[in-house]
């Protein structure tokens, strides 16, 4: 029995040459790329925070000093509250 390699998941027929940073299904090529990305409606991009504006990249980066002041624990739940309102 043949050493099973890393197929293409979307025609399982070709070894995959690519992953996909978002959702980590792998194709072989651009034809099965975009058919992964209407099969599991993935924009094929990385995005482990969602950014539409320039206000959330501030909200991002205040989170990031939050978070590093971690010991305030007060003040992260009054920034999670806030976050309640600015998210979508
Ligand atoms: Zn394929
Ligand atoms: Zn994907």
């Amino acid at each position: 029995m043949p050493k099973r390699k890393l197929q293409c998941e979307i025609c399982n027929e070709k070894s995959s040459k690519y992953t996909c940073p978002k959702c980590e299904i792998r194709t072989c090529n651009i034809d099965c790329c975009k058919l992964h990305k209407v099969k599991y409606q993935c924009d094929g991009k990385y995005d482990f925070v969602k950014l539409d504006s320039r206000s959330d990249l501030d909200i991002l980066k205040l989170k990031s000093d939050l978070t590093f002041l971690s010991s305030i624990d007060r003040e992260i739940d009054d920034f999670e509250k806030l976050l309640s309102h600015v998210s979508c």
